[in-house]
């Protein structure tokens, strides 16, 4: 059953959350030390805080200022920790997060919802090729997340796609939880080992990680080039470690639903002032039920566009399209503004290219520099003018591109320690 809030209207939904939003105003007012000062030294009565239009009374939360005042955020001590958990430190170093019992239950409900948009049904199974240690929330999520909703699992964890068919063969999952580029290894080892993926007892695919559709909802390059081999339902979620919240496709596949009982969203510009409504920009969230380290006006980083029209499969919530871009990762490119997923989306198109890493850099005129290294099995000189000539066509302009070793860039991809893979080097500022 699809929580009655989730096809509600906007107004009841509005209203719901600024409940919730007074909940938390009070609990960040009595434990948080960082909250206590911010509204102290902004002179921000709560009590005025009562409408969601008001929160742009309070300023925003940085990464920055979640970096250099960690212990001030967490809102329990240690012995209410059941787990803790770090951000993947994409941009800077990771940030230690606690979570208590009650957060787990969060996440395994926020799960749950996922699993529902999905389409699955108790007593189905999953199998999880994501790592659930290394301190990686997701992992944990969505291992409780199926607990709850009655579906089994098989955590198989990153990588080893021989383990990953085993495994198919011996469970019979109805799902996997996995990296969408991960997906390609596997049916490459598929298709060289003789084993009949298509037959499979795989029917449905989370994916995490990288975007698998464009703004306008048709799948990019790396989901066209999973479903030209495997007709499965591809679902894609975003989610991240400091929103501890997911917004995940339903089988309608027009944006991750928003699920109103766990987080407030909101979209800036530049300047941090609201976008017109329906225009992308910054997502700014607010944690809503979190006990560890609630989050007030949390600033992403992450460029996105917001639809809320109501969706085809009863919910009414928002929905968010594919990340445009990471704020940060903003390229200005000979007179071309653009964000590095469309580089990768293009490459992703070329079935010749094994690996690539995106590299930037300032020019000695502070101008931004791209540098593409490509890892394929041969270069040639007409490989070359191909991937040369796709990009001036989609963005008018070609960046410098030199051929590697597929072993080269795997080392510059997978750094020792790291949880995710390397797409982009920035070497800015
Ligand atoms: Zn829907």
């Amino acid at each position: 059953m699809i929580p009655a809030i989730e096809t509600a209207d906007r107004g009841t939904i509005k209203q719901f959350q600024e409940e919730k939003l007074q909940q938390l105003l009070a609990y960040l007012q009595s434990h948080s030390v960082y909250y206590q000062t911010l509204f102290k030294n902004h002179r921000i009565d709560i009590r005025a805080i009562r409408f969601l239009e008001d929160l742009t009374r309070i300023p925003m939360t940085t990464k920055a200022d979640l970096q250099d005042h960690n212990p001030a955020f967490r809102c329990v001590d240690t012995t209410q920790v059941a787990d803790y958990v770090t951000t993947s430190g994409t941009s800077g170093d990771p940030v230690l997060l606690a979570l208590t019992d009650g957060d787990l239950d969060r996440l395994a409900y926020n799960e749950a919802l996922s699993y529902q948009c999905m389409g699955l049904q108790r007593g189905q199974s999953l199998q999880l090729t994501t790592t659930i240690d290394r301190r990686f929330m997701a992992g944990l999520a969505y291992f409780l997340g199926a607990r709850k909703a009655g579906i089994g699992i098989v955590r198989v964890g990153s990588g080893v796609p021989e383990l990953q068919w085993d495994t198919i063969a011996r469970v019979q999952p109805d799902a996997l939880v996995c990296v969408p580029s991960f997906l390609l290894k596997m049916i490459e080892f598929a298709e060289a080992n003789g084993i009949d993926y298509r037959k499979s007892s795989v029917k449905k695919a989370l994916c995490i990680g990288e975007p698998l559709r464009t703004p306008d909802f048709t799948f990019n390059a790396l989901g066209q080039r999973i479903r030209r081999h495997w007709d499965i339902q591809l679902f894609s979620t975003y989610a991240s470690t400091e929103m501890a919240t997911a917004f995940t496709e339903c089988e309608q596949g027009v944006g991750g639903h928003h699920h109103p009982a766990l987080i407030i969203t909101e979209f800036v510009d530049n300047d941090g002032n609201p976008v017109p409504e329906g225009q992308s920009g910054e997502l700014v969230i607010t944690t809503l039920g979190v006990e560890g380290m609630p989050l007030l006006r949390f600033k992403t980083g992450d460029i996105v566009q917001p639809y809320y029209e109501p969706c085809a499969c009863g919910r009414t919530t928002l929905r968010l399209g594919p990340v445009i871009g990471r704020k940060n990762q903003m390229v200005k490119y000979k007179g071309t503004t653009l964000y590095p997923p469309v580089l990768f989306d293009l490459l992703n198109d070329f079935e010749e290219v094994e690996n690539y890493v995106v590299e930037i850099s300032s020019d000695e005129f502070g101008e931004d520099e791209i540098t593409v290294k490509v890892g394929v099995e041969r270069a040639s000189e007409d490989l070359l003018l191909k991937i040369k000539d796709r990009f001036r066509a989609k963005l008018r302009v070609s960046p410098r591109i030199v051929f590697a070793s597929i072993q080269e860039i795997n080392r510059i991809k997978f750094p020792e320690n790291s949880r995710k893979s390397v797409t982009l080097v920035d070497y800015r500022k």
